[in-house]
């Protein structure tokens, strides 16, 4: 009997002990459910937080790449605008061979006076290099015109002539701190017959391409000074020529030349200036986009 109370009080604790842990148990799962679903409702709340961050994000990127293209709709158009008024344009090149010379200081304050830009092209003469850089500081453009200008030697050869540009463009590069660009003009012009008596008459369509092929954009010219037909040509002679050569042209390419004997240029260019202005010019330095008279064509 008493054994069996034993039994009955051992059976009773056991069942107690399983009530607690099952109790244990379910609440344990149930607090961690409860904890789980508030974590992956939190992580939903934020995700749907990000989710429409990401939608405003695009809106405002499509508003931000529709002003953009606009804007570079609107760049487009003006420089359209601004090629059409460009080629319209009345434009002189004045542009200054040989040079410098004793003559070069005169010149700059005339272009000074006026607010004129105007091309160098320059051969290399040792002793006056502070013009060199007196031109670039006053905002002109120098372009290379063979470092000696020598027609024997420049028209030798294309090694020969290549080496002349080159040693011309290490001195105006030391002289002023810049490179030039690779403006050219030939002396004599691209279709003279002076080097054909170095190294015939396919010479200079050898050597314009040889020269183009370097990255060289060449100029002649459409409106001479004629101050080179004569030592000391007649000032009256060169304000003729230049306002009746730029009469009936739209871009003016006017050669001159920086040369000490020709003080008549010096004292031609205020009148030259001021003519190719009533004519409605205004005036630019020579770039490779610049209008190019060419004598010689090469296909
Ligand atoms: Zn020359």
């Amino acid at each position: 009997m008493r054994k069996s109370y034993y039994n009955h009080r051992k059976k009773h604790k056991v069942g107690f002990i399983s009530l607690f842990i099952f109790l244990f148990l379910i609440t344990g799962s149930v607090g961690y459910a409860v904890y789980a679903q508030t974590t992956v409702s939190q992580a939903k709340k934020e995700y749907n937080l990000l989710v429409n961050k990401i939608i405003e994000a695009e809106k405002d990127n499509i508003q931000i790449k529709d002003n953009i293209e606009k804007l570079q709709n609107t760049v487009k158009e003006k420089n359209n605008e601004y090629e059409v008024m460009l080629s319209k344009a009345k434009i002189a090149y004045l542009t200054f061979d040989d040079g410098p010379s004793s003559n070069t200081l005169p010149i700059l304050d005339i272009l000074d006076n006026y607010n004129i830009k105007a091309t160098f092209f320059v051969n290399g003469h040792e002793g006056l290099e502070h013009l060199y850089k007196e031109i670039v500081n006053r905002g002109h453009v120098i372009a290379n015109h063979t470092f000696s200008h020598d027609y024997k030697n420049v028209y030798d050869s294309i090694e020969n002539f290549k080496s002349e540009v080159n040693k011309l463009n290490e001195f105006i590069e030391s002289t002023t701190g810049t490179k030039p660009l690779k403006l050219l003009r030939f002396p004599g012009g691209s279709n003279n017959q002076i080097s054909w008596s170095y190294s015939g008459k396919g010479f200079m369509s050898d050597l314009v391409t040889a020269m183009s092929k370097e990255g060289y954009t060449y100029f002649d010219w459409n409106v001479d000074s004629k101050d080179a037909n004569a030592y000391r040509q007649k000032k009256t002679v060169i304000v003729k020529s230049v306002l009746d050569g730029a009469k009936y042209v739209q871009k003016a390419n006017v050669l001159m030349h920086d040369l000490g004997p020709k003080t008549t240029t010096v004292e031609a260019l205020p009148e030259v200036i001021e003519g190719l202005i009533s004519q409605g010019f205004i005036f630019d330095t020579l770039s490779k986009d610049s209008y190019k008279p060419q004598f010689l064509k090469i296909k």
